[in-house]
């Protein structure tokens, strides 16, 4: 046995992220290498990067499609799970599903125990269960099924001969959860109907189960083959053949929820994307994310020597949770903490601005009725305390002068600080293009008019114009229709809550 090396043969779940076991979760936050499969959700090996590491975790993708060289290319993966783990690393083998069921787990766990290498099993949510319950398909049901068989329907193409008795498992009853098969499906439900199964048995197919591309097909035994053609399902497909495939007309849950199938863009700044993004696929949407633009640092010399004086200011106004971040950051590298604030009022535009405060344990003075500048400034002129006040302004380069000029209108002695500038970022734009080119995208969402401006420049004009734009409040709408695209949604709270309640409500029409 080798000291530390070890292998664990883990199952990624079906494909929704968050059928992963919290196990799964700690051994690849915690591994030296990840070897995955094409059945493996990629968006998994982010969590090998939740952690700052010494050295970057190493990926091996070794993803196979059922070809004549998949036996050969085996004895390479256990070569390499070997290999790995006697050079003493800590070692994920993450396959899609569970790993044990026609998942091949079982032979790297034979290798791995002929080489005299450590490994452990970590079970993994199977595709035949999750891909049928996201369909609404309980794959046993009281009265209806009292037995359930997972079986394959792709047999070794260089076998000559069939090894599964089609017939036993027509006469059999219950529950058949087909994996694989596609090529083979007409011949399989055929098999079956010749073995005496009822020709009108209720028959599913249910294509990338769990993830937001979900596509189901429903039939009889004797129209599935056809149903699918139809369809055009190709793997990865459940094929489910049973009388439980008919309470999916009671409980289908997932292809029901308000934005099931709508395939929308966060142009966010990935740092700032995930509570929008996860809102929208938490609705059912497949979010696209394409970061139009990343927050850059700036010169902090005006910010610092603020920070060093301010005593002297009686009101901070901040309009961005990252002027928040910035400016906090910096205040705890000068040594100081809220207390160096005490004497001030603090202003924010909106609540995420004024959370990201109390984050730090500072309590806004004065909330704006609606979240824009416009609103701020009259809640501050109505306090009637501005006149002849020093403020200190810390906002972003570019920013709006709305606050400042209206500020010094009031009476206000302004000094603006710049503590960030949005920078273009465009990370995935040529992948976004074409999507948009070939009439996917049913929405692109925009929180800023800098982002506007930033996605029209990486998609270019005539793709960003395919499809409409959903924004966060009048000044970002008036960015999008300047830029030329047409504004099917406003949220009437200009907040990311605001924005999904005007997405997941909006009268969507084909
Ligand atoms: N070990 C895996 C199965 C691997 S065999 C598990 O336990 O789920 C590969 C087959 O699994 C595919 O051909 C398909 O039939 C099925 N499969 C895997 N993921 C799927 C998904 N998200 N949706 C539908 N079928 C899936």
């Amino acid at each position: 046995m080798t000291d530390a090396g070890v292998v664990y043969l883990v199952g990624a779940g079906p494909g929704d992220p968050g059928l992963l076991t919290l196990r799964g979760a700690e051994l690849l936050v915690g591994c030296d290498a990840i070897v995955y499969d094409a059945l493996a959700n990629p968006a998994l090996l982010a969590l090998a990067s939740v952690t700052e590491r010494a050295t970057p975790v190493e990926l091996h993708d070794v993803g196979k499609r059922g070809g004549v060289d998949a036996s050969a290319r085996q004895e390479d993966i256990c070569a390499l799970l070997v290999q790995l783990a006697s050079a003493g690393k800590r070692v994920v083998r993450l396959k899609g599903g569970d790993p044990f069921v026609f998942g091949r787990g079982s032979e790297e766990a034979q290798a791995l125990a002929a080489a005299g290498v450590r490994f452990e099993v970590i079970p993994g949510v199977t595709a035949g269960i999750a891909a049928a319950a996201y369909a609404g398909i309980p794959v046993t049901h009281r009265g209806a099924a009292t037995s359930v068989t997972f079986v394959t329907g792709h047999e070794d193409p260089l076998k000559p001969a069939e090894t599964v008795d089609w017939s036993a498992l027509a006469r059999a009853g219950g529950t058949i959860v087909l994996y694989m098969g596609m090529k083979t499906l007409r011949r399989t439900t055929a098999e079956l109907i010749a073995g005496g199964m009822p020709p009108d048995t209720p028959a599913a197919a249910v294509q990338w189960g769990t993830y937001p591309k979900q596509r189901t097909c429903f039939a009889t035994l004797d129209t599935l083959a056809d149903a699918v053609k139809r369809e055009g399902l190709t793997a990865p497909v459940i094929t489910i053949i049973g009388p439980v495939v008919a309470l999916r007309d009671e409980i289908a849950w997932f292809e029901r929820r308000p934005l099931f199938g709508r395939r929308i863009v966060v142009t966010r700044a990935s740092a700032q994307s995930a509570e929008l993004s996860g809102r929208l696929a938490a609705l059912g949407a497949e979010v696209i994310e394409m970061p139009a633009t990343r927050i850059e640092a700036t010169d902090h010399t005006a910010l610092r020597d603020a920070i060093a004086d301010l005593s002297r200011y009686d009101w901070a106004i901040f309009t961005s949770q990252n002027a928040v971040r910035i400016f906090w950051d910096a205040l705890r590298d000068d040594g100081a903490d809220a207390r160096a604030l005490a004497g001030l009022k603090i202003g924010a535009v909106g609540p995420a601005t004024a959370g990201a405060l109390l984050d730090c344990g500072l309590a806004v003075d004065v909330e704006p009725e609606r979240f824009v500048a416009e609103s701020l400034l009259e809640a501050l002129r109505q306090r009637g305390d501005l006149d002849g006040a020093r403020v200190l302004y810390a906002a972003a380069e570019g920013a709006r002068e709305v606050l400042p000029d209206g500020l010094r209108g009031l009476g206000a002695v302004v000094d603006r600080v710049v503590l960030y500038r949005s920078a273009p970022d465009g990370a995935g734009a040529a992948a976004l293009k074409q999507r948009l080119d070939s009439g996917e995208v049913h929405l692109v969402t925009f929180t800023s008019a800098s982002a506007v401006r930033a996605f029209v420049n990486a998609i270019g004009k005539d793709a960003a114009r395919t499809a409409p734009g959903a924004s966060i409040g009048p000044i970002t709408s008036e960015a999008v229709r300047a830029a030329g695209l047409d504004v099917a949604i406003e949220a009437s709270e200009s907040t990311i809550d605001g924005l999904v309640q005007a997405i997941a409500s909006h009268p969507w029409h084909e």
